[in-house]
């Protein structure tokens, strides 16, 4: 027997919503979604009236169903933001050249400006290139360095006042867990706020609006909405060690779907010991970005690809750090170390 709509009880359920267990219509669930995020960004107090906001757009879902619900939320409520998309090319044929494409057809479809910023012009590095010589075990680590620092040089060309990202809510249940897991206190402490302020001086402000929606439901609204994404995954194979969290916390979900914000709730309630030490930030002697070291991460693994020594930047690498700046040469024995490919 059909089910009704359990919102307007006037239309056929077409789905049962991950989050809460209603059966909806279409109209329903996408009210529902877009709604909850809407008041994610009131109480929260993500955007102010005239900000230019840039949205960081991979051509995924999570990414374009940002750009669409928070152009239509834009309209909707009047907040007053210029929106714009702002996407980052890793240089990874077969993969980011094809998701690029589909961020394209976005800024048309949503009227957007975009800018695109590459490893290539800022690194001098393609992630092909990466690959290349320091094979598939920590590309990710070089990935995720420079697009940090990518998406903030990016968002200081557009003249932006924020960034917002697509990470949803199985995302930051996922870096919760990776962060106990690793014993990570900083970053668990970090991992959970849903914007960060001007507390890292010279750094762009981002925020997360979709943080308390469930992938199921992006996805569900994405194609419901028949929007166009790209669902490809990274050819250089996903961090193999999110894969474990993310695997865990599926099996959770299953049994139990308020986990995913159960583990979210647990850590944003988590309080650090007083005396813990934290790393103080200051700036990369380098580059000038935001580090808690004398150099920042992305500009010891420049270096260190630089040099034909890819393992420079992986683990702890602070000891070099002052022979790099004095550019002095490394002693035979760390060299041979650090050239390894098999880590
Ligand atoms: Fe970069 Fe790794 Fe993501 Fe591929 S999977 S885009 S290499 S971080
Ligand atoms: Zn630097």
């Amino acid at each position: 027997m059909p089910v009704q709509c359990s919102s307007c009880s006037e239309k056929r359920a077409v789905l049962k919503r991950p989050k809460t267990g209603h059966s909806l219509c279409k109209e329903c669930f996408f009210w529902a979604f877009e709604e909850e995020i809407h008041q994610t960004i009131v109480s929260a107090k993500l955007f102010k009236t005239g900000e230019s906001v840039g949205i960081a757009a991979s051509g995924g879902k999570d990414s374009t169903v940002l750009a669409h619900v928070m152009k239509v939320l834009n309209e909707r409520y009047s907040y007053g933001l210029e929106l714009m998309l702002l996407s980052v090319d890793e240089g990874i044929t077969g993969y980011r050249d094809d998701s690029l494409e589909t961020v394209k057809r976005n800024q048309q479809q949503y009227e957007l400006p975009l800018k695109i910023v590459s490893y290539e012009e800022l690194y001098g590095w393609t992630m092909d290139a990466i690959v290349k010589q320091v094979g598939l075990k920590n590309n990710c680590t070089f990935c995720g360095v420079f697009r940090r620092q990518a998406l903030d040089r990016g968002a200081i060309m557009l003249k932006v006042d924020k960034i917002c990202t697509g990470h949803n809510a199985d995302d930051v249940a996922e870096t919760v867990l990776m962060n106990v897991l690793r014993g990570d206190i900083a970053r668990l402490r970090r991992c959970t706020t849903i914007s960060t302020d001007s507390e890292n001086e010279g750094v762009v402000p981002r925020c997360k609006p979709l943080k308390y929606a469930y992938e199921k439901e992006i996805v569900l609204y994405a194609y419901f909405k028949k929007l166009d994404y790209f669902s490809t995954e990274c050819i250089y194979s996903p961090n193999a060690y999110r894969g474990y969290a993310r695997t865990y916390l599926k099996d959770l979900e299953s049994v139990r779907p308020s986990s995913i914000m159960d583990v979210i709730h647990s850590g944003e309630n988590l309080s650090v010991r007083e005396g813990v030490k934290m790393p103080v930030q200051g700036t990369c002697s380098r580059c000038g970005y935001i580090s808690s070291q004398k150099l920042c991460k992305a500009c010891v693994l420049l270096e260190g690809l630089n040099r034909g020594l890819p393992k420079l930047g992986i683990g702890k690498h602070h000891r070099f750090h002052d022979k790099i700046l004095s550019q002095q040469p490394l002693t035979e024995e760390e060299e041979r170390k650090l050239k390894a490919v098999d880590f």
